[in-house]
């Protein structure tokens, strides 16, 4: 594996597949990496994480860097390159677009993060300028940051095949994420009730068909100490309310577990209940 800096000419020459991550890899990155080298093109994993996308300068403080275990685990993957970039050479002296998420990117995650997702957009363009990928591959854990990476290469008319990979889970149904190694085991046992409400939210909606959830949860949950921010059901082709022929869906949750923010989400279609 070469660990790189800055994108050079040889890079630029090849077809290439491109995984964003921000380190701290776990097994759903792994997931990812896998699912890239499926595509026979060099894998190029950057890692960098993305001041700009951080509202909460504590969060972006606390967020675990293991570089020398990632180093590791990228290794043992073959991994291609490795693209740790400096700041400057990303945000060269505010010579850069700043890319807007619109009206979407102040909305569920963006209302309680903003400009959260103007930062994701703004990161993820620059990257694209940078490497000029064929395949650049993101998880549906993040699900409204991948719908605002899809509309952003429709409406900038990249050439990219933007592959969405499955969200990897603890055997409790835990989405795995970086900032889960923040959380005590406890935290842990408790994170773990997000998928649940996620499942049984959808299984409500095929009961009821109702799609106003926090309600009924929220005072069952509360009591289990999650405090939950947003539970939603979604259009999952239009990340709006669900319409009259709405064939997917997306239940999106959000909450508060010993401090730390962390979302989920299931999508299904509405056959095949
Ligand atoms: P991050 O390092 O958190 O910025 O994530 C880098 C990429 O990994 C993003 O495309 C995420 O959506 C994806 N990712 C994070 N967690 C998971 C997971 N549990 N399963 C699958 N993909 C994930």
């Amino acid at each position: 594996m070469e660990i790189i800096k800055e994108i050079n000419k040889n890079i630029l020459a090849k077809d290439i597949c491109f995984i964003p991550t921000m380190g701290a890899l776990h097994k759903g990155h792994v997931s990812l990496i896998k699912e890239g080298k499926q595509s026979s093109l060099p894998v190029i994993v950057s890692i960098f994480v993305n001041e700009m996308q951080f509202n909460d300068k504590e969060d972006f403080n606390n967020y675990p860097k293991p570089i020398e275990e990632d180093i590791k685990v990228l290794e043992n993957f073959n991994v291609d390159y490795l693209f740790i970039p400096e700041n400057d050479y990303v945000y060269p002296k505010n010579n850069f677009e700043k890319v807007s998420s619109g009206e979407l990117g102040k909305q569920f995650e963006g209302s309680s993060r903003p400009g959260h997702f103007d930062g994701v957009l703004t990161v993820v363009n620059r990257f694209f300028e940078l490497i000029r990928p064929k395949i650049a591959i993101f998880g549906k854990k993040d699900a409204q940051q991948l719908f605002l990476i899809n509309e952003m290469v429709v409406n900038k008319k990249y050439e990219i095949e933007i592959i969405a990979s499955p969200t990897i889970r603890e055997s409790s149904g835990l989405a795995l994420s970086s900032r889960n190694s923040l959380l005590t085991n406890r935290g842990k046992d408790k994170a773990a009730l997000l998928y649940k409400v996620l499942k049984s939210t959808k299984k409500d909606f095929y009961s009821t068909g109702k799609t106003n959830f926090l309600e009924n949860f929220s005072s069952n949950y509360l009591d289990e100490e999650i405090d939950i921010d947003y539970l939603e059901i979604l259009d999952l082709a239009t990340f709006s309310k669900p319409a009259e022929n709405t064939e997917e869906f997306i239940i999106l949750i959000a909450a508060y577990i010993e401090n730390l923010r962390l979302i989920d989400n299931i999508d299904f279609k509405l056959e095949g209940k």
